[in-house]
């Protein structure tokens, strides 16, 4: 993109204090752009929240970082960060009551799935994509319980495409997290900035005068010359833009689902190690992890997809999904009354756990993405290249990206190196 790079803009506004914003927002400020990051809540690294918990550090949003997380890798080591092992692999887990199928069934089913879906008729539902791939019913059982599971998004309202996940869904890799929390990423991101993320400062509306911008919220006004939008794809409708996004966009970002999770940490009386177990009957999965500051004193849980968190009654709180977490897994003894509830789905500003997007080219996707003016770019990780929608990486990855595309930068020429 060149426009952008005639201007020369020397001051920009980023909105969205989470990993795709401070990512954008760096780069800009090392470009030597002015930047305001604007952000709605107390505190920055959006769906990435570290809260302390008995002693320990557990990840109320994001948490796993495994393997191809290049960009995380060395933004964490610029940073001065370390990524520690968390004693167990992702997303391997124990199902109960088991044994369930082995791991070789498991990746030869995925990628049957896989090559299935790639050639599958357009509007073909995942289950009977699956169904017609898949012979064996254990297999498939597994398969559609993880894809549920990591896309946090009802099985029945995904296409085949969707089963392009699966391989990666059953890929061994080793499960790492920030040391002392994954949030520290943000944190050292904004940190490195010439200027205080404006907290507590919600954007209404982005209004194009010309070449330039005006962002606005409830009690300021700023006037810059480019423009990074990165919250959650869920709040983009209720952000006004003037002149509006043309209809077809707006259409395609009100057809894009964000999936529902939602996450359960309870303190335990005594030490496990670390180890991880989804149950087949309710659909949830939980862990222990050494690298939580309590060496396994810390229950961890995900529960994806609004029907499971139906099931669980997370909506009344912990207690459903502590009693089916006890059954899960005898001997855990938790501390109950000190369990740590997250449902992101209330979560002002995120409304939703992140995009449910097919990890393949998606002309929704990029319909939903376009830029709406050199200068007026998205970021978030909506807007991450495919196999990437949905992380912590692809945040990472769409900062960097949307601030290139700012600056009139060529992308860089290795698919995984953009930073
Ligand atoms: C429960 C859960 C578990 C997850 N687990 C993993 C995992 O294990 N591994 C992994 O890689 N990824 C995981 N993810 C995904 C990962 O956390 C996200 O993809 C990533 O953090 C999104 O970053 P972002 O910058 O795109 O958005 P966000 O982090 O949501 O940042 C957007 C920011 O914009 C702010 N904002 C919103 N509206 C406005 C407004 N109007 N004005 C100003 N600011 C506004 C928000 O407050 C927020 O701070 C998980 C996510 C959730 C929710």
């Amino acid at each position: 993109m060149g426009p952008a790079s005639d201007r020369n803009p020397r001051r920009a506004a980023v909105v969205g204090a989470g990993l795709a914003g401070l990512a954008a927002a760096e780069r800009l400020a090392a470009a030597g752009l002015e930047v305001v990051v604007l952000e709605a809540r107390e505190r920055v690294g959006g769906r990435v929240w570290s809260a302390q918990l008995a002693g320990g550090v557990v990840e109320r949003g994001g948490e796993f970082v495994t393997s191809g997380y290049s960009v995380t890798e060395r933004t964490a080591a610029r940073l001065g960060i370390a990524l520690v092992g968390m004693g167990i692999d992702y997303p391997d887990r124990e199902l109960h009551p088991g044994p369930g199928p082995g791991p070789g069934a498991l990746r030869r089913g995925a990628e049957t799935a896989a090559a299935a879906a790639a050639v599958a008729t357009p509007g073909t539902a995942a289950a009977a994509a699956l169904d017609g791939a898949v012979a064996d019913g254990a297999v498939r059982e597994v398969l559609a319980m993880r894809l549920q599971s990591a896309l946090a998004h009802p099985l029945d309202a995904l296409d085949a495409r969707f089963l392009a996940h699966l391989p990666d869904l059953v890929t061994t890799a080793e499960a790492r997290r920030v040391d002392g929390g994954n949030q520290r990423l943000a944190e050292a991101l904004a940190a490195r900035l010439p200027g205080p993320v404006r907290t507590g400062s919600a954007v209404r509306e982005i209004r194009r005068e010309g070449d330039a911008i005006r962002v606005i919220g409830e009690g300021f006004e700023l006037g810059v010359e480019a423009c990074v939008v990165a919250i959650p794809l869920a709040l983009l409708p209720e952000l006004r833009f003037d002149p509006p996004l043309p209809d077809r966009q707006a259409e395609a970002i009100a057809a894009i689902p964000t999936s529902r999770a939602a996450k359960l940490a309870v303190p335990l009386r005594s030490r496990h190690a670390p180890r991880a177990l989804m149950s087949a009957r309710h659909r949830f999965w939980a862990w222990t992890t050494v690298c939580d500051g309590t060496g396994g004193r810390i229950a961890n849980a995900w529960a994806g997809a609004a029907p499971v968190l139906g099931r669980l009654a997370v909506e009344a709180g912990p207690a459903r999904w502590l009693a089916r977490l006890g059954a899960l897994w005898p001997g855990l003894d938790p501390v109950a009354e000190d369990a740590l509830l997250t449902d992101w789905q209330r979560d002002r500003w995120a409304r939703g756990a992140y995009s449910v997007l097919p990890g393949i080219a998606d002309p929704r996707g990029d319909a939903a993405i376009a830029p709406p003016a050199p200068n007026l770019v998205f970021a978030g990780e909506h807007t991450a290249e495919p196999e990437w929608t949905g992380t912590i990486e692809g945040a990472l990855r769409s900062g960097a990206r949307a601030a290139r595309d700012l600056l009139g930068e060529e992308p860089p020429r290795a698919r995984a190196g953009p930073s």
